[in-house]
């Protein structure tokens, strides 16, 4: 039987396969200055655009998920330095700070 191995972050406790780790997929070293709260819109659907159409011409059945969609696109963001100075975050901050001093006290 198949085993498969994963890391479970000590920050957050969100579970990751250990293999994306060393494929440099996921790792621990997040850039600061990328927006840690992120305002994000919904792009939502394209209309059916040349491709999906031409798929639909050549018989392809084409169904409605099919659509290209242009995700979540980051609209706002402030920083972590941000996000605390704004005191808006105060208890979220508090908490990432008391995890790291507990993952510290492992070391
Ligand atoms: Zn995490």
């Amino acid at each position: 039987m198949v085993k498969i191995e994963y890391i479970v972050c000590p920050l957050c406790g969100m579970n990751r396969i250990l293999e994306k780790k060393e494929k440099g997929r996921i790792g621990f070293e997040v850039d600061l200055d990328r927006p840690f709260v992120q305002i994000r819109q919904p792009g939502g659907k394209l209309p059916m655009g040349e491709e999906v159409r031409a798929e639909a011409q050549r018989g392809i059945k084409v169904r409605r998920g099919q659509a290209p969609a242009l995700g979540f696109r980051l609209v706002d963001g402030l920083t972590f330095k941000q996000a605390k100075e704004s005191g808006r975050y105060d208890d979220l901050i508090d908490e990432i700070e008391n995890q790291c001093h507990k993952i510290l006290d492992q070391f």
